[in-house]
């Protein structure tokens, strides 16, 4: 093997220690690969107050006490906690950059009660940001790459490039940006600017300002090395569509060429249904009659009845605009007139979740809801339905219908992104993951639900297609290797 890298990976989430949706599985599970390929790479992130010392043993490195950080004309100080992720073969170290007064909240982006971003989220990720760069300095390690992830983790390539450009220890250092979501793009007063202490010169149209606002995700775009996101298909609808691109679709098109699409893999060793201790009866693609106990469980669960023939859809998702629920809000009554039961897991918009509870109100034989973030209750979930259903409007990847394929539970999505890449939909003669639908409307999608209920009432056929899905390949490593050449590739330029 040619000479291993050394990476920073940046994220605002990482499993297990802070997660609000697939961003934090990747962060997690990406850098194990990475490690596994043999680099070192090493993860950084904020230190919510909810991340136990105890559990996760972390503690403080002395050296890296009291960093100061400017923020606008104040200063905050920052200090470093370590710790590992140890669920693999080979360790892969994580730094929590700790300052209480911004990361001593019980939510990661806003506060737990009343939903509402936290007002100084602008400040929040300023100092984390130029945090991880004097974080570097001071310990005196070097990475080739710095690899960012989304909004947060912005102003990195933007440093780089200003304030940081003459710093000989940063002078070899490239930056990759990973996108997981153009709709999150952490846009803030003009006021936020200054308190970032960029330069002016990078707050016009080709820098740090989009529509008026100081716009963290298009800074990095503008400065990053390269761009990735999270599937092919979502790198090419975020540059031809102001919809996908959320506005930003024109600036990312000119840097079409820095832009690649890598698929996320899921993490092999978390969903696992052979070796998953959150479900009822673990399983594999030889022994699918012991996935009914999972079933029964869920069932049990939901306090729905059991009925063996049948099948019960499952989703888990935030339950925001984007995910598309409002199309299951509108077939609802016309799907439950079908021989199905449906459960939900889900938290998010407290208008979606009323709908959804009065719904559950009305079929409460056929429905389960639960409002919340429960992993343990997601795994059964994958496990136990015999459906997943995605129908998002827009898709950059997505991880759960992966999960579902892995769980023999084939799932029912919108040909959009990640769900159009990695879903194959069902064609006859055994052929197929899952079922898709194109159009973004709730009649497509009930005819996508009624065409799984015909292939489920052929036993033979359904198997097939449970088989298919669990014995695909979604792990990390291709995608990981990708990441690598990519790496490689800018260190080149
Ligand atoms: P997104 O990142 O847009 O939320 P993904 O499908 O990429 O969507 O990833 C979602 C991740 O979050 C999956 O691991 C999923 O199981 C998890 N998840 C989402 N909502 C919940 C919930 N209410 N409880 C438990 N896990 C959830």
């Amino acid at each position: 093997m040619s000479k291993p890298l050394n990476i920073l990976f940046i994220s605002s989430e990482v499993e297990p220690f802070a997660k609000t949706g697939g961003l934090a599985d990747v962060s997690s599970a990406l850098p194990q690969a990475i490690k596994e390929l043999g680099h070192e790479i090493r993860i950084m992130m904020p230190r919510y107050r909810f991340i136990s010392e105890r559990k996760f043993k972390l503690h403080d490195i002395i050296r890296l006490k009291d960093i100061p950080i400017p923020i606008g004309k104040n200063t905050e100080v920052g200090n470093v906690k370590s710790s590992f992720i140890s669920n693999l073969k080979e360790k892969v170290q994580v730094y929590f950059f700790d300052n209480v007064n911004y990361f001593g909240r019980d939510g990661i982006y806003q506060s737990p009660v009343g939903k509402k971003d936290y007002k100084d989220n602008d400040e929040r990720f300023i100092f984390f940001c130029r945090g991880v760069l004097e974080t570097l300095k001071r310990l005196g390690w070097q990475p080739d790459i710095i690899h960012c992830n989304d909004w947060q983790t912005g102003l990195v390539p933007a440093y780089l490039k200003s304030i940081y450009a003459s710093d000989p220890f940063f002078k070899n250092v490239k930056t990759v940006f990973t996108i997981h979501n153009m709709a999150y793009q952490g846009a803030f007063p003009v006021e936020s600017f200054d308190k970032s202490g960029l330069p002016k010169d990078h707050y016009h149209q080709e820098g740090s300002e989009a529509y008026g606002k100081f716009n963290f995700l298009k800074s990095a775009l503008a400065f990053s090395d390269a761009i990735t996101t999270v599937s092919e298909r979502y790198a090419e609808e975020i540059c031809s569509s102001d919809e996908f691109g959320a506005g930003l679709n024109g600036f990312l098109a000119q840097r079409k060429k820095d832009l690649r699409g890598i698929l996320n893999g899921i993490d092999y060793q978390a969903w696992d249904p052979a070796a998953d201790d959150s479900i009822y009866r673990m399983y594999d693609a030889k022994s699918l009659e012991a996935k009914v106990d999972n079933k029964k469980a869920l069932a049990n669960r939901f306090k729905l009845p059991y009925k063996e023939n049948t099948p019960i859809i499952g989703a888990i998702s935030r339950l925001v605009d984007q995910k598309g629920f409002d199309l299951v809000l509108e077939i609802l009554d016309d799907l439950l007139k079908l021989d199905v039961q449906f459960v939900l897991l889900g938290s998010g918009e407290k208008g979606v979740e009323k709908k959804f509870e009065a719904m559950q109100k009305k079929h409460t034989s056929q429905m389960g809801v639960f409002f919340g973030f429960d992993n343990e209750l997601a795994h059964l979930i994958e496990a136990g339905s015999d459906m997943f259903l995605m129908p998002s409007k827009y898709e950059p990847c997505g991880l759960n219908q992966m999960y579902s394929m892995r769980y023999g539970t084939p799932p029912i999505v919108r040909a959009t992104g990640g769900l159009e890449d990695t879903v194959e939909d069902y064609s006859g003669g055994g052929k197929g993951t899952g079922f898709k639908f194109e159009a973004y409307d709730a009649r497509e999608l009930l005819k996508a639900v009624q065409r799984a209920l015909k292939v489920y009432q052929q036993p033979e056929e359904w198997k097939k297609l449970m088989r298919n899905g669990m014995t695909r390949d979604f792990s990390w490593e291709h995608s990981a290797k990708k990441y690598v050449n990519l790496y490689k590739d800018i260190l080149k330029q």
